[in-house]
């Protein structure tokens, strides 16, 4: 089936007691057996909600997967990997992942004897030049947040498997309507489904998505010892979005070109960021591995005065963390989602004071444009 059909349909069937067409939210901690050691299959709601296994065939449909395991956050999905290694294990990971990533692994992890090597994966000799004995796993997130580096996933998945490694992408970026990390080989898929498939800014989710059995077993093993599962309605909001992923995708990718290509030839920003534009430095790479190059543009304004009138004057955009909705948001990198960064760290990547951040909607992108154009008179 295509995209569409599948984001309308997998993982759902019509309620089999009323035919109700959409997925009922099956608000319930537990359900009746018909006889000592006799039930549906279902026991209790943190091991088993229908609602929650129709989102996880949904996603899985879309990333082109057999399985989906769903959390309560993205971060809560990221931690749940950790169930795959142990003490004494490596790492592999790209340096400019999401900050939350960063700290649940630098801060939290390494008490667990864990220990990650920090790279630049856009350049895979690199990633080569990390392995060691003890590697369990290969991490990467293309592209990544907020200067859009992207990395190869057919070598990515290429090194690992010489080294029998674990791969993994956070693919929450490109959303699985531009981008299928698992049709490359990588082992792994990370969503926040916080952001493009859950798409309206109105609730928190991660999910796994794998075709390996083995991986599978682990990860869905944890998400009932663990619990960090999502409530049925956050399920159900989830679901009610990805119905309409392709569309929302397509006006996303459609206003950032339009409004990446304005930055560039107002001449307003002095760089723009946005791997459609011909002169970033990978947009053979993401026209190879993507299928479209999203809603994230980030642009320099040349000095933080600037910045802050961008920032400061603007209506349409809202000042915000978080990206992926319909509604467009704008964002002080510097400030807000790298503050924990070291600024010398963060400036050598290119994330500067006069940074800005734009999660471009799909909103009439020339009201977008005329925003910005305003906001800097
Ligand atoms: C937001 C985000 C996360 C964390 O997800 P939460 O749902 O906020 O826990 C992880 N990776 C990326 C790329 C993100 O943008």
């Amino acid at each position: 089936m295509g995209f569409s059909t599948d984001a309308i349909h997998a993982g759902q069937i019509p309620d089999p007691v009323t035919g109700a067409v959409i997925t009922p939210l099956y608000q319930t901690s537990t359900y009746a057996q018909d006889e000592l050691g006799k039930h549906k299959g279902y026991e209790y709601g943190r091991t088993q909600n229908r609602t929650r296994e129709a989102l996880e065939a949904n996603i899985a449909a879309l990333e082109k997967g057999k399985y989906g395991i769903a959390f309560a956050s993205g971060l809560a999905a990221t931690h749940a990997l950790m169930s795959l290694v142990k003490a004494g294990d490596h790492i592999v990971i790209s340096n400019n992942v999401y900050g939350g990533t960063y700290r649940l692994f630098e801060q939290n992890m390494t008490n667990y004897g864990l220990e990650f090597s920090w790279i630049d994966t856009s350049d895979a000799a690199n990633i080569e030049n990390a392995i060691k004995e003890n590697t369990k796993m290969i991490f990467v997130e293309t592209p990544t947040n907020p200067m859009l580096v992207l990395t190869d996933l057919e070598k990515v998945a290429e090194i690992s498997k010489k080294h029998n490694l674990i791969s993994v992408c956070d693919n929450t970026f490109m959303s699985p309507y531009f981008q299928n990390p698992l049709t490359f080989g990588i082992d792994i898929v990370l969503h926040s489904t916080t952001k493009y498939l859950g798409g309206h800014s109105d609730v928190i989710g991660g999910i796994i998505l794998t075709s390996s059995d083995e991986i599978h077993e682990r990860i869905r093993y944890i998400q009932n010892a663990a619990g960090g599962i999502p409530s049925p309605f956050d399920c159900w909001l989830i679901l009610r979005s990805t119905k309409t992923l392709a569309v929302r995708m397509k006006q996303h990718d459609e206003n950032a070109r339009a409004f990446a290509d304005f930055l560039v030839k107002s001449g307003l920003a002095e760089k723009v960021i946005y791997p459609g534009l011909p002169e970033h430095p990978q947009h053979e790479l993401a026209k190879k591995q993507m299928r479209g190059f999203g809603g994230m543009v980030s642009a320099d304004f040349g000095s933080l005065e600037r910045a802050k009138k961008v920032l400061n004057n603007v209506k349409v955009f809202t000042l915000a963390e978080s990206l992926g909705g319909v509604e467009s948001l704008i964002c002080h990198p510097a400030s807000m989602t790298h503050a924990t960064v070291p600024k010398e760290e963060r400036e050598k990547f290119g994330l500067t004071d006069s940074l800005v951040r734009f999660s471009v909607g799909i909103e009439d992108v020339e009201d977008l444009i005329g925003d910005v154009k305003r906001a800097l008179i």
